[in-house]
């Protein structure tokens, strides 16, 4: 299998989310980098990448999926009512402490 690049992500919680995403489509992606990135917020986000690999073969479709992604993740970032951490748009769970948003 050839793997490509498909994104380049600011932060481990967004990276996971396109993977979920991803393989929820029936998408084999992989998060890449993560070493670089020990937890968002205390590295400045410029510092952190995170990428997300897919299969050659499934780009388009990776990218078909996205679309819906980020079209429902445009707004305000979700800040959680219990531990403070700001979430994307498109999550549902406070990544860090699992809260209803
Ligand atoms: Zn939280």
């Amino acid at each position: 299998m050839n793997w490509v690049r498909f994104r380049t992500c600011r932060s481990l919680p967004e990276a996971h989310l396109v993977n979920t995403e991803l393989m929820r489509g029936g998408v084999a992606s992989e998060v890449r980098g993560e070493s670089r990135a020990p937890l968002a917020g205390e590295i400045p986000f410029a510092d952190a990448r995170v990428e997300v690999w897919v299969v050659s073969e499934q780009l388009l479709l990776a990218t078909t999926l996205l679309a819906e992604v980020d079209a429902a993740g445009e707004g305000p970032p979700h800040t959680c009512p219990k531990c403070g951490e700001e979430n994307p748009p498109a999550f549902e769970l406070c990544w860090r402490c699992g809260t209803d948003l």
